[in-house]
Order: C-alpha cells, then sequence, then structure tokens
C-alpha cells in the first residue's frame, strides 16, 4: 500500500493520505503503471508573494498557491482556503480530490486548489479586501473563466468571492462573473449556492438514512464546525426532522440532547463570530463530540480529525464527511473493518458544493439566471446519480464506498489523460 511518494514539493501528512487513497485505487481497479504517476501528481502549481498594506502602515507579505491537479477533463475547478495551517501539500491534496470528486459526478471540470497562509479573523475588513484582491491580482496570469475557475472553502466567504471578481473584471475591462463561483448573488452568484454543500451533505444523509430504514425523525446528529459547510448541514438535517445534538466550532462544542436551538446558534455566531459561550446546551470538547452516541455524524472543518485513535470510538451510524479529508488512510481502515458505520465519502458527500458551482458557472456564461428550487432539484438529482453509481461499484466488486467512489472519479480522469495524449 505504501509507495514512494517521488514528489518532495508537496510532502506533507494529507498528501501522502490523498497518494495512498490514490495508490490504493489504482491498484483496485489495476489502473496500467504508465498512466498512474501523471493522473496522480498535480499538473502545475504557483506560489506567490502577496504583499499588503496593514492599517497601521506597515506591510505584511503573505504567501499563497493554487495548484491545479487536472486540466484534462475541463477547467480545473477549486476553493480557496485562508487559515494559519495551510501549506503547498494540503492545497495539492485538496486539489486532488477536487478532480476525483468532478469526475465521480460527471462535471466537465479538472481539479485545483488554492490558499492563503493567514487568520483571516485576524485581518481588518480593509486588510481582507487587500490580501484577496492582491491574490487574485497574481492569480491573473494563471486562471481564467475557461482555465481555473476558484470558489470560497475554509476562511473565505462571497465578500471575498466579490472582491475576486471585482480584481479580474477590472483587468479584462468588462465584468467577468464566470472567473468565481460562490459570489453574491447580486453579482452572479447562484441561488442555493451558499447552501447548496450543506444541503447536499444532509440530502445523501437522508438518503442513506432510507437505506437503513431509519426515519429522519428517529434520528440525531452530530456536525463539527459551523461555517458554511457545518451550519447549513444542520439546519438542513433538522428541516428534515433529524435532531441536532451538538455542533462545534474552533471554539468549543455544544451538547445538547434535547435538539440545539439552530436558528438562536446561527443568529449567536453572527454576532459573536464564535460559538463560545453560547447558552444553547452544555459545553463539551470537540473530541467528545466526535463519539457522541447519534444517528449521523458530521464533521464539517478540517481535515485528518477522525484519527486511528478515535475510529474505535465512534459511536454513529452514518458518517457523513462534509469536510474534505477528515478521515485519515489507518481510520478508514479501522471503520471499514467494523462494519457497522456506514461511510459516505468525501468526493460524494460534499459534491453539493461544485455541482451547484457548476451551475453558477453555467448561468454566468449563459447570462440567464435559475431559481433556487431549479438548482437544488437539479444538484440532488446529480447526487442521486452519483449515488446510485457509487453503490452499483461497491456491490459489484465488494469495494468500501469510499474506493468504490474513488475508483469511479479516477477511471475518468485517467482515461481522459489517456485519450487525449501526453500533454494534459
Ligand atoms: P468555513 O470557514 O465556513 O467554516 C469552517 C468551520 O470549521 C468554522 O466553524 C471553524 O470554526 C470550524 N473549525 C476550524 N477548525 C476547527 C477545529 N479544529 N475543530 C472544530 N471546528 C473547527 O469553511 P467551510 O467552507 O464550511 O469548509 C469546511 C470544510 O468543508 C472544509 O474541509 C472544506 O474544504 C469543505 N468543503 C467546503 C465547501 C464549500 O462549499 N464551502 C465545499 C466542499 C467541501
Amino acid at each position: 500500500m505504501s509507495k514512494v511518494i517521488v514528489s518532495s514539493l508537496y510532502q506533507s501528512d494529507v498528501f501522502i493520505m490523498a497518494c495512498r487513497q490514490f495508490d490504493k485505487a489504482a491498484d483496485a481497479i489495476n489502473l496500467p503503471e504508465d498512466i498512474r504517476d501523471r493522473t496522480k501528481y498535480p499538473r502545475r502549481c504557483m506560489a506567490m508573494a502577496l504583499p499588503i498594506k496593514r492599517d497601521d502602515g506597515t506591510v505584511t507579505v503573505y504567501e499563497g498557491y493554487r495548484v491545479q491537479h487536472n486540466l484534462a477533463t475541463g477547467p480545473a475547478k477549486g476553493g480557496i482556503r485562508f487559515h494559519q495551517n495551510v501549506t503547498i501539500g494540503e492545497v495539492a491534496a485538496l486539489a486532488m480530490w477536487m478532480s476525483w470528486k468532478c469526475s465521480l459526478v460527471g462535471l466537465p471540470f479538472g481539479g485545483a486548489k488554492g490558499g492563503v497562509i493567514v487568520n483571516p479573523s485576524q485581518l481588518s475588513t480593509g486588510e481582507l479586501e487587500r490580501l484577496s484582491r492582491r491574490y487574485m491580482q497574481e492569480l491573473i496570469p494563471f486562471i481564467g473563466p475557461q482555465v481555473d475557475i476558484p470558489a470560497p472553502d475554509m476562511g473565505t466567504n462571497e465578500q471575498i468571492m466579490a472582491w475576486m471578481m471585482d480584481t479580474y473584471s477590472n483587468h479584462t475591462g468588462h465584468t467577468d462573473p464566470a472567473i468565481v463561483t460562490g459570489k453574491p448573488v447580486s453579482l452572479g452568484g447562484s441561488e442555493g449556492r451558499r447552501e447548496a454543500t450543506g444541503a447536499g451533505v444532509a440530502y445523501l444523509s437522508k438518503r442513506y438514512l432510507e437505506d437503513l430504514g431509519i426515519s429522519p425523525s428517529q434520528a440525531t446528529a452530530a456536525v463539527q464546525g459551523f461555517g458554511n459547510v457545518g451550519s447549513e448541514t444542520a439546519l438542513a438535517l433538522a428541516s428534515y426532522g433529524v435532531k441536532v445534538i451538538a455542533i462545534s466550532d474552533y471554539t468549543c462544542a455544544i451538547h445538547n440532547p434535547a435538539g440545539i436551538n439552530l436558528a438562536k446558534a446561527v443568529e449567536y455566531v453572527k454576532y459573536n463570530k464564535v460559538l463560545k459561550d453560547f447558552q444553547g446546551g452544555e459545553e463539551i470538547t470537540n473530541e467528545q463530540l466526535l463519539t457522541l452516541p447519534c444517528t449521523i455524524l458530521a464533521p464539517c472543518a478540517l481535515e485528518r480529525v477522525i484519527t486511528p485513535e478515535l475510529a474505535p470510538l465512534l459511536r454513529c451510524r452514518i458518517l457523513a464527511e462534509g469536510a474534505n479529508g477528515p478521515t485519515t488512510n489507518k481510520a478508514d481502515t479501522i471503520i471499514e473493518e467494523r462494519g457497522d458505520i456506514e461511510l459516505i465519502p468525501d468526493v460524494l458527500c460534499n459534491s453539493g458544493g461544485v455541482i451547484a458551482s457548476y451551475f453558477e458557472w453555467l448561468q454566468n456564461l449563459q447570462n440567464y439566471y435559475w431559481t433556487r428550487d431549479e438548482v437544488l432539484t437539479k444538484m440532488f438529482t446529480i447526487l442521486d446519480r452519483a449515488k446510485e453509481a457509487v453503490e452499483y461499484q461497491k456491490r459489484k466488486y465488494k469495494f468500501s464506498r469510499r474506493l468504490a467512489a474513488l475508483t469511479l472519479g479516477i477511471a475518468r480522469v485517467a482515461e481522459a489523460k489517456q485519450r487525449r495524449g501526453l500533454f494534459p
């Protein structure tokens, strides 16, 4: 299983984890040796120094990256992360997962990801705007609506996408909304995009509940992370009748067996920025949240939170991976061996976000806008189709669900590369 990683540039735990997943999937489908490395490793990357003027007049230089993993199946697509722990290896792993995800759900995109090493909560609004614009300015030679289309990820949001779209548009001389997705609706953003990732996580969780014969009203959920994905997952699960008994962010976790008042939690976070001291339940740790007895556990924050130490302690029936890469390779094996947890792998589980981003890009290119209902209904149809394909692959080859999803995504990228030739 553990092959030598030849790339030194991207060396990191998370990149090695993504490579191990790839190697396992490539072995499982007997992917020819001559196509493996060029399917696995990123096509190209850009590292940039981003000097910005601080409010006190000093200058700080931030470091940013964009990794384009695959451009063989269409323009690259992937979010931009602003976080203090960003590394180029993490960005590369996330870009790789974007490639498999887009291919799995059948979108005409390759995979990319971007990141800046910064804690955005420590910047003023003006500083954040200058950093976002500078990052886009540096990216201009490298991206475009037919080349690479960024979107929000951890630490970035609609406002940041608006600044980036404006920076790019000022360069081209006309409003070019298709350069990024996840924009405000007033600037060509799509109805339904903001809630799409969480709505998709909740929708797939509901579909797997149906498979298990559990009614949503009998189900409970614990959700880690209360940003875009976590809060929307919690709200959508609650709208199906699931009782959300725990939520968390980086400051704390809140547990209430009677059900968290989500509307109050959303309101609280809107004004206080964090969940700390929210009075809607008992405060517990993030680790305690992950091991609570519940029907659905949805990690919607960082990667590698379900560790080999934690995996035997999980007490959920469904593990819905809203975050990218929340489960380490070893934890994955433990969960597979346990056999009592339905794991919905990230590349399927959180794909609602990129599906809605695809719809946003289409609407921008056509200048023809859809309703929220159209967006979400079409998204659910694609999710159903992808789920069905994954279940078929799982049954046919007796794969785990993650292996089934990854093999489908990887096989399509590999075939595209093989048919096109050596360049892409
Ligand atoms: P976000 O910045 O909106 O929210 C992140 C949340 O995680 C915040 O509540 C933060 O406090 C919390 N968090 C950070 N560190 C934590 C820790 N150590 N313990 C507990 N909570 C912690 O980010 P997001 O857009 O919601 O992204 C969350 C995850 O979902 C990421 O893995 C991202 O790659 C993935 N994802 C996002 C989208 C999208 O459309 N935004 C799509 C697909 C996947």
